[in-house]
């Protein structure tokens, strides 16, 4: 058999191919054969370049259904997807196409003007554009091409994509993601979070991104169900679509924005059967007063774009209740294991609620780092496990907790500081809405911890009583020295805390 996505995902297709795939908010309606047609001529015009096998197609467009459609053709074509980040210019653009010399680049026509000689001096033989009216050169080629075109054969180990990781905690990487990595993640969530018959996901998430490009669209189309499909997320159009769906999926920074909204209540989730959350902590408080307004418990999973999802909360309360905080259980076939990152002891499996390592393997685990063999050896075991770079604890009962990235661990004076826990304790104060704890260079400590805190909305925090109340409850090793009230957190696209950049604006503090 074919082991290329794009067939398991065809394959998911309703029978009724006239039935609506993809409606977006404004008003537009993609019935499945437009999915089959739209993305067998893109397909063909892919083929008609002639390419080498494992070219890649470096795309960078404004969120439209043809994105995705581009996105399916070169599954389909059997060439590797390659999507970066809207918010990019030109020096990241010029890093990520010189590393990844993709055979074809698409870009919005507003950016062809510097994205275009920047693919060309890398080598890039063909410059498409897409915009998100369905308009450019890309479309006007596919219209003269065949709709018939008969899925590329590919093995369950050629790529399927190359997703640069976030940048969160240094240069971003790509990560080499194949075929068998994608199916076996899509085929165990639909399982696991008991997609069904009638489901309508709400997409309105990045599509450059594992979240939606993988985990959203995967998701329904391999249940063959329908998309009620945003360009751009709007808190207030999403609570308007929501007595249409049943399945929506949001970074938290989403459902802190939809919680805003008076409209979110809980006659408007009446027909919502599940709310997914990850890409980030969910802040206990979002769990909680989610739950309070809508009458839905979010389930909160875990994962990364080197490994697609790798745990999630429970669905089915037979496995278990949704705990916030939590990141839930390994999903079927992940092996994930905690150990210790002592040097005394590195690689022991810690005990339960020990902190320490998160290591993985299984199906969805991905190959390499493109053209990074070094740094791909660096990040795998000698038993093959992959070396997350999270750090965190399993307890009693199986549910993992995320305390931090083992980047952002802080020493201070020899002794170990987990940025979360410090972070937990200060949300816990009156009048505080979340924080940051990130380590600083200090001559004496080799660090120690500083803290960033946002006030709740009207409230009025004082940092010296922060730090009063931290080393009331806290060893003091793990007090931050100095605490700084700020209006907010910088943040990237998926609402990531950017750490690495709030220690560069408080490195010289104590140095
Ligand atoms: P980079 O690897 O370039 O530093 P990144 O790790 O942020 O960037 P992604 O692959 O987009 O890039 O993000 C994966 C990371 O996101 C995970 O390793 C984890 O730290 C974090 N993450 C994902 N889901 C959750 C969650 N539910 N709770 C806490 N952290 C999460
Ligand atoms: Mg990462």
């Amino acid at each position: 058999t074919n082991a290329n996505l794009f067939a398991a995902l065809r394959a998911a297709f309703p029978e009724d191919l006239d039935a609506i795939a993809v409606e977006t908010d404004d008003g537009l309606h993609y019935s499945w054969r437009d999915l089959e047609r739209g993305s067998a001529m893109i397909a063909n015009l892919l083929d008609a370049l002639d390419m080498e096998p494992g070219a890649r197609v470096a795309v960078q467009v404004e969120k439209s259904v043809e994105a995705m459609l581009l996105y399916l053709a070169t599954l389909r074509a059997g060439y590797v997807f390659l999507p970066l980040n809207t918010a990019y210019r030109s020096l990241e653009v010029e890093y990520f196409i010189g590393n990844a010399e993709p055979a074809v680049v698409v870009c919005s026509s507003a950016n062809a003007a510097w994205v275009a000689p920047i693919a060309v001096a890398a080598g890039t033989q063909h410059v498409f554009t897409l915009d998100d009216d369905r308009t450019g050169t890309l479309l006007d080629v596919a219209a003269q091409c065949s709709d018939q075109h008969a899925v590329a054969a590919m093995g369950d180990d050629d790529l399927a994509a190359i997703l640069y990781t976030s940048g969160t905690t240094g240069r971003s990487k790509g990560a080499m993601l194949t075929h068998r990595n994608l199916r076996s993640n899509a085929e165990v969530l639909k399982d696991y979070w008991g997609w069904e018959e009638g489901d309508v996901l709400i997409h309105a998430l990045p599509i450059f991104h594992v979240h939606g490009l993988f985990v959203a669209i995967h998701g329904a189309l391999i249940n063959g169900s329908k998309m009620i499909w945003l360009n751009r997320f709007d808190p207030k159009r999403v609570v308007a679509r929501l007595p249409d769906a049943t399945v929506f999926m949001g970074v938290p920074t989403l459902y802190v924005r939809m919680l805003a909204e008076p409209g979110l209540t809980r006659q408007a989730c009446a027909r919502m059967r599940l709310f997914i959350a990850g890409s980030a902590p969910l802040l206990i408080e979002t769990f909680n007063e989610w739950r309070e307004r809508t009458g839905h418990t979010i389930l909160e999973r875990y994962g990364m774009s080197e490994t697609a999802m790798l745990t999630s909360n429970p669905y089915n309360p037979v496995q278990g209740e949704r705990r916030g905080g939590t990141v839930g259980f390994a999903l079927p076939g992940v092996n994930l294991r905690v150990v210790s990152s002592a040097e005394a002891d590195a690689g022991r499996i810690c005990g339960t609620d020990e902190i320490g390592d998160i290591q993985v393997d299984g199906p969805n685990v991905f190959v390499g780092y493109w053209r990074m063999p070094e740094k791909t050896r660096e990040e795998f075991t000698a038993d093959g496990f992959f070396k997350t770079g999270d750090v965190g604890r399993i307890d009693g009962l199986g549910y993992i907790t995320i305390v931090g990235r083992s980047k952002d661990l802080i020493i201070s004076g020899g002794y170990n500081v987990y940025p979360a826990e410090i972070e937990g304790f200060i949300n816990e104060l009156p009048g505080v809405a979340e924080s940051a704890v990130v380590g600083v260079p200090h001559a004496d400590f080799g660090e120690v911890g500083v803290a960033i805190v946002i006030a709740k909305a009207g409230a009025a925090v004082d940092a010296d009583a922060v730090l009063a109340s931290l080393k009331s409850s806290l060893a003091n090793f793990k007090v931050p020295k100095q605490c700084f009230v700020v209006p907010e957190l910088p943040r990237n696209a998926m609402g990531k805390v950017q750490k690495a950049l709030l220690r560069q604006q408080h490195q010289t503090l104590f140095a």
